[in-house]
Protein backbone atom coordinates (compact mmCIF):
# COMPACT_ATOMS: atom_id res chain seq x y z
CA UNK A 1 0.00 0.00 0.00
CA UNK A 2 1.34 3.28 -1.17
CA UNK A 3 1.38 6.32 1.95
CA UNK A 4 1.10 9.84 0.42
CA UNK A 5 0.53 12.74 2.18
CA UNK A 6 1.06 15.29 -0.39
CA UNK A 7 -1.20 16.38 -2.63
CA UNK A 8 1.66 16.64 -5.18
CA UNK A 9 2.18 13.34 -4.73
CA UNK A 10 -1.42 12.12 -4.81
CA UNK A 11 -1.54 13.84 -7.98
CA UNK A 12 0.99 12.36 -10.23
CA UNK A 13 -0.41 8.83 -8.60
CA UNK A 14 -4.04 9.17 -10.00
CA UNK A 15 -2.84 10.56 -13.13
CA UNK A 16 -1.24 7.54 -13.37
CA UNK A 17 -4.03 5.26 -12.34
CA UNK A 18 -5.79 7.16 -14.90
CA UNK A 19 -3.30 6.08 -17.61
CA UNK A 20 -3.96 2.66 -16.94
CA UNK A 21 -7.62 3.17 -16.92
CA UNK A 22 -7.95 1.82 -13.49
CA UNK A 23 -11.39 2.23 -11.69
CA UNK A 24 -10.70 4.11 -8.91
CA UNK A 25 -12.80 3.81 -5.56
CA UNK A 26 -12.70 6.01 -2.99
CA UNK A 27 -13.08 5.87 0.98
CA UNK A 28 -12.99 8.69 2.89
CA UNK A 29 -12.51 8.49 6.54
CA UNK A 30 -11.51 10.48 9.56
CA UNK A 31 -9.67 7.46 10.80
CA UNK A 32 -9.30 5.05 13.96
CA UNK A 33 -10.42 2.89 11.68
CA UNK A 34 -13.34 -0.42 12.76
CA UNK A 35 -14.95 -2.56 10.97
CA UNK A 36 -18.23 0.19 9.92
CA UNK A 37 -14.78 1.56 7.73
CA UNK A 38 -13.72 -1.87 6.73
CA UNK A 39 -17.08 -3.10 5.01
CA UNK A 40 -16.70 0.30 2.57
CA UNK A 41 -13.23 -0.60 1.70
CA UNK A 42 -14.03 -4.58 1.22
CA UNK A 43 -17.04 -3.15 -1.16
CA UNK A 44 -14.66 -0.86 -3.04
CA UNK A 45 -12.01 -3.76 -3.28
CA UNK A 46 -14.76 -5.36 -4.93
CA UNK A 47 -16.06 -3.05 -7.35
CA UNK A 48 -13.09 -1.22 -8.47
CA UNK A 49 -9.26 -1.53 -9.64
CA UNK A 50 -8.01 0.37 -7.16
CA UNK A 51 -8.55 1.26 -3.63
CA UNK A 52 -7.98 4.72 -2.61
CA UNK A 53 -8.62 5.39 1.29
CA UNK A 54 -8.47 8.66 3.03
CA UNK A 55 -8.01 9.69 6.98
CA UNK A 56 -8.51 13.28 7.37
CA UNK A 57 -9.81 14.21 10.85
CA UNK A 58 -11.41 17.56 8.86
CA UNK A 59 -11.47 20.59 11.14
CA UNK A 60 -14.10 22.51 9.56
CA UNK A 61 -17.06 20.17 10.24
CA UNK A 62 -16.40 20.65 14.07
CA UNK A 63 -17.73 23.08 15.76
CA UNK A 64 -16.44 25.74 18.08
CA UNK A 65 -17.32 23.28 21.33
CA UNK A 66 -16.98 19.81 19.81
CA UNK A 67 -14.15 17.16 19.88
CA UNK A 68 -11.65 18.23 16.98
CA UNK A 69 -8.76 17.77 19.23
CA UNK A 70 -9.57 14.52 21.53
CA UNK A 71 -10.99 12.86 18.16
CA UNK A 72 -9.46 9.70 18.35
CA UNK A 73 -6.42 8.84 16.31
CA UNK A 74 -4.31 5.73 15.48
CA UNK A 75 -2.32 5.95 12.08
CA UNK A 76 -0.42 3.00 12.66
CA UNK A 77 -3.46 0.34 13.45
CA UNK A 78 -5.15 1.73 10.58
CA UNK A 79 -2.77 1.10 8.44
CA UNK A 80 -1.98 -2.21 9.12
CA UNK A 81 -5.99 -3.18 8.52
CA UNK A 82 -5.89 -1.29 5.62
CA UNK A 83 -3.14 -3.12 4.67
CA UNK A 84 -4.67 -6.65 5.63
CA UNK A 85 -7.88 -5.33 3.28
CA UNK A 86 -5.51 -4.45 0.14
CA UNK A 87 -6.06 -0.92 -0.26
CA UNK A 88 -3.39 0.68 -2.34
CA UNK A 89 -3.44 4.12 -1.61
CA UNK A 90 -3.48 5.56 1.94
CA UNK A 91 -4.08 9.54 1.98
CA UNK A 92 -3.42 11.03 4.80
CA UNK A 93 -3.05 14.80 4.08
CA UNK A 94 -2.07 17.50 7.09
CA UNK A 95 -4.68 20.20 7.19
CA UNK A 96 -2.38 22.85 5.03
CA UNK A 97 -2.65 20.33 1.72
CA UNK A 98 -6.48 19.92 1.92
CA UNK A 99 -6.60 23.86 2.45
CA UNK A 100 -3.73 25.65 1.46
CA UNK A 101 -3.43 29.39 2.10
CA UNK A 102 -6.05 31.35 1.01
CA UNK A 103 -8.48 28.57 0.29
CA UNK A 104 -11.93 29.41 -0.30
CA UNK A 105 -13.68 27.19 -2.52
CA UNK A 106 -16.15 26.45 0.25
CA UNK A 107 -19.29 24.58 -0.53
CA UNK A 108 -22.98 24.88 0.17
CA UNK A 109 -24.54 22.08 2.03
CA UNK A 110 -28.09 22.91 0.47
CA UNK A 111 -31.47 21.95 1.21
CA UNK A 112 -30.90 18.27 2.88
CA UNK A 113 -28.65 19.81 5.13
CA UNK A 114 -31.40 21.88 6.95
CA UNK A 115 -32.79 19.69 9.48
CA UNK A 116 -31.53 16.72 11.93
CA UNK A 117 -27.91 16.99 12.63
CA UNK A 118 -27.71 20.40 10.36
CA UNK A 119 -30.19 22.11 12.71
CA UNK A 120 -27.82 20.50 15.99
CA UNK A 121 -24.36 21.03 14.52
CA UNK A 122 -24.82 24.54 12.28
CA UNK A 123 -21.94 24.70 9.91
CA UNK A 124 -21.02 21.28 10.31
CA UNK A 125 -22.21 19.73 6.56
CA UNK A 126 -20.52 22.77 4.97
CA UNK A 127 -17.56 21.69 6.07
CA UNK A 128 -18.63 18.30 4.55
CA UNK A 129 -19.45 19.14 1.50
CA UNK A 130 -16.51 21.31 1.25
CA UNK A 131 -13.55 18.41 2.29
CA UNK A 132 -15.57 15.82 0.14
CA UNK A 133 -15.59 18.40 -3.06
CA UNK A 134 -12.12 19.18 -2.34
CA UNK A 135 -11.01 15.38 -1.78
CA UNK A 136 -13.20 14.34 -5.23
CA UNK A 137 -11.44 16.90 -7.16
CA UNK A 138 -8.01 15.19 -6.03
CA UNK A 139 -8.57 11.81 -6.00
CA UNK A 140 -10.76 11.89 -9.02
CA UNK A 141 -12.72 8.59 -8.14
CA UNK A 142 -14.96 6.26 -10.08
CA UNK A 143 -17.04 5.12 -7.23
CA UNK A 144 -16.99 7.30 -3.74
CA UNK A 145 -18.08 5.03 -0.98
CA UNK A 146 -20.33 6.60 2.15
CA UNK A 147 -22.15 4.57 5.34
CA UNK A 148 -26.06 4.52 6.05
CA UNK A 149 -24.70 5.35 9.66
CA UNK A 150 -24.67 9.01 8.72
CA UNK A 151 -27.31 8.38 6.49
CA UNK A 152 -28.14 12.34 6.33
CA UNK A 153 -24.40 12.90 5.07
CA UNK A 154 -24.61 10.45 2.29
CA UNK A 155 -27.58 12.29 1.10
CA UNK A 156 -26.26 15.94 1.03
CA UNK A 157 -23.25 14.09 -0.37
CA UNK A 158 -25.39 12.54 -3.25
CA UNK A 159 -27.22 15.98 -3.60
CA UNK A 160 -23.77 17.60 -3.99
CA UNK A 161 -22.71 15.79 -6.54
CA UNK A 162 -25.87 16.20 -8.35
CA UNK A 163 -25.85 19.69 -8.37
CA UNK A 164 -22.33 20.36 -9.09
CA UNK A 165 -22.05 17.45 -11.77
CA UNK A 166 -19.28 15.75 -10.25
CA UNK A 167 -18.55 12.18 -12.46
CA UNK A 168 -18.80 10.08 -9.72
CA UNK A 169 -20.57 7.76 -8.34
CA UNK A 170 -22.23 7.59 -4.59
CA UNK A 171 -22.10 4.29 -3.19
CA UNK A 172 -24.72 3.73 0.12
CA UNK A 173 -23.45 1.24 2.22
CA UNK A 174 -25.16 -0.75 5.21
CA UNK A 175 -24.39 0.55 8.84
CA UNK A 176 -22.45 -2.18 10.46
CA UNK A 177 -23.45 -2.71 14.13
CA UNK A 178 -21.79 -4.54 17.26
CA UNK A 179 -23.25 -7.52 18.81
CA UNK A 180 -25.06 -6.08 20.58
CA UNK A 181 -26.73 -3.82 18.52
CA UNK A 182 -24.78 -0.67 19.27
CA UNK A 183 -23.73 0.91 15.99
CA UNK A 184 -20.28 1.02 15.15
CA UNK A 185 -18.64 4.68 15.54
CA UNK A 186 -14.91 5.86 16.36
CA UNK A 187 -16.74 8.22 18.95
CA UNK A 188 -17.84 4.73 21.06
CA UNK A 189 -14.35 4.23 22.36
CA UNK A 190 -14.99 7.58 24.75
CA UNK A 191 -17.79 5.81 26.09
CA UNK A 192 -17.02 4.03 29.80
CA UNK A 193 -18.23 0.28 30.18
CA UNK A 194 -21.28 1.47 31.85
CA UNK A 195 -22.41 4.05 29.65
CA UNK A 196 -21.27 1.62 26.49
CA UNK A 197 -24.30 -0.23 28.26
CA UNK A 198 -26.69 2.54 28.30
CA UNK A 199 -25.91 3.33 24.67
CA UNK A 200 -27.62 0.28 23.58
CA UNK A 201 -31.04 2.14 24.24
CA UNK A 202 -30.68 4.16 20.96
CA UNK A 203 -30.51 0.93 18.79
CA UNK A 204 -33.56 -0.19 21.23
CA UNK A 205 -35.70 2.39 20.68
CA UNK A 206 -35.22 1.85 16.30
CA UNK A 207 -36.43 -1.21 17.08
CA UNK A 208 -39.67 -0.11 19.18
CA UNK A 209 -40.37 2.25 16.53
CA UNK A 210 -40.51 -0.15 13.80
CA UNK A 211 -42.82 -2.53 15.82
CA UNK A 212 -44.88 1.18 16.29
CA UNK A 213 -44.76 1.74 13.23
CA UNK A 214 -45.78 -1.60 11.72
CA UNK A 215 -48.18 -2.20 13.93
CA UNK A 216 -49.76 0.48 12.00
CA UNK A 217 -49.48 3.63 14.49
CA UNK A 218 -49.76 6.16 11.71
CA UNK A 219 -49.34 9.66 14.26
CA UNK A 220 -45.53 10.65 14.53
CA UNK A 221 -46.14 13.16 17.07
CA UNK A 222 -47.41 9.89 19.14
CA UNK A 223 -44.32 7.82 18.30
CA UNK A 224 -41.78 10.43 18.81
CA UNK A 225 -42.95 10.48 22.59
CA UNK A 226 -43.24 7.27 22.88
CA UNK A 227 -39.16 7.13 21.99
CA UNK A 228 -38.44 9.97 23.73
CA UNK A 229 -39.73 8.67 26.92
CA UNK A 230 -37.42 5.33 26.19
CA UNK A 231 -34.77 7.04 25.26
CA UNK A 232 -34.85 9.58 28.96
CA UNK A 233 -34.54 6.33 30.94
CA UNK A 234 -31.02 5.41 29.09
CA UNK A 235 -29.37 8.52 27.80
CA UNK A 236 -27.95 11.88 29.63
CA UNK A 237 -29.44 14.20 26.56
CA UNK A 238 -31.64 14.04 23.40
CA UNK A 239 -30.40 15.65 20.92
CA UNK A 240 -32.96 15.19 18.40
CA UNK A 241 -35.71 12.01 17.30
CA UNK A 242 -36.75 12.97 14.29
CA UNK A 243 -39.25 10.74 11.93
CA UNK A 244 -38.42 12.32 8.26
CA UNK A 245 -39.48 11.13 4.65
CA UNK A 246 -36.18 8.73 3.71
CA UNK A 247 -35.25 10.35 0.09
CA UNK A 248 -35.44 14.24 1.21
CA UNK A 249 -35.52 14.19 4.76
CA UNK A 250 -38.65 16.61 5.14
CA UNK A 251 -40.51 16.36 8.69
CA UNK A 252 -43.82 14.25 8.22
CA UNK A 253 -47.28 14.46 10.76
CA UNK A 254 -47.82 11.09 9.90
CA UNK A 255 -46.45 7.90 8.40
CA UNK A 256 -46.21 7.16 5.04
CA UNK A 257 -44.44 5.12 2.61
CA UNK A 258 -40.48 4.52 3.78
CA UNK A 259 -39.40 6.90 6.48
CA UNK A 260 -36.08 7.79 8.34
CA UNK A 261 -36.22 7.49 12.01
CA UNK A 262 -33.22 9.36 13.03
CA UNK A 263 -31.74 10.09 16.50
CA UNK A 264 -28.56 12.03 17.90
CA UNK A 265 -28.47 11.41 21.84
CA UNK A 266 -25.54 12.30 24.37
CA UNK A 267 -24.10 9.53 26.38
CA UNK A 268 -22.09 11.04 29.29
CA UNK A 269 -20.53 13.55 26.99
CA UNK A 270 -20.60 11.48 23.91
CA UNK A 271 -23.13 12.30 20.93
CA UNK A 272 -23.90 9.39 19.01
CA UNK A 273 -26.44 9.07 16.32
CA UNK A 274 -28.04 6.00 14.72
CA UNK A 275 -31.05 5.81 12.39
CA UNK A 276 -33.21 3.23 10.78
CA UNK A 277 -35.06 3.55 7.22
CA UNK A 278 -38.75 1.68 8.19
CA UNK A 279 -41.74 1.29 5.63
CA UNK A 280 -44.89 2.23 6.81
P1 LIG B 1 -15.93 8.70 9.64
O1 LIG B 1 -14.53 8.20 9.76
O2 LIG B 1 -16.73 8.60 10.89
O3 LIG B 1 -16.01 10.04 8.95
O4 LIG B 1 -16.65 7.67 8.64
C1 LIG B 1 -16.17 7.44 7.35
C2 LIG B 1 -17.19 6.67 6.57
O5 LIG B 1 -17.45 5.42 7.21
C3 LIG B 1 -18.53 7.40 6.45
O6 LIG B 1 -19.07 7.21 5.16
C4 LIG B 1 -19.36 6.70 7.51
O7 LIG B 1 -20.75 6.73 7.25
C5 LIG B 1 -18.84 5.28 7.39
N1 LIG B 1 -19.13 4.55 8.63
C6 LIG B 1 -18.76 4.89 9.90
N2 LIG B 1 -19.28 4.00 10.78
C7 LIG B 1 -20.02 3.11 10.06
C8 LIG B 1 -20.81 1.97 10.40
N3 LIG B 1 -20.97 1.57 11.64
N4 LIG B 1 -21.41 1.31 9.39
C9 LIG B 1 -21.27 1.72 8.10
N5 LIG B 1 -20.53 2.77 7.72
C10 LIG B 1 -19.92 3.47 8.68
Amino acid sequence: MLIIRSVKQLVKAIDRLKKEKKRIGFVPTMGFLHEGHLSLVRRARKENGCVVVSIFVNPIQFGPTEDFARYPRSISRDRQMLEKEHADILFLPEVNEIYPKGFNRYVQPGLLAKGLCGRKRPGHFRGVTTVVNRLFELVRPDRAYFGKKDYQQAKVIEAMVKRLGVKVKICLCELIRDFDGVAISSRNQYLSPEERIRAKALYQSLKKARRLIQSGIKDISHIRSELEAFLKAHVDQIDYVEIVNSENLKPLKRISGRVLVAIACFVGRTRLIDNRVIKG
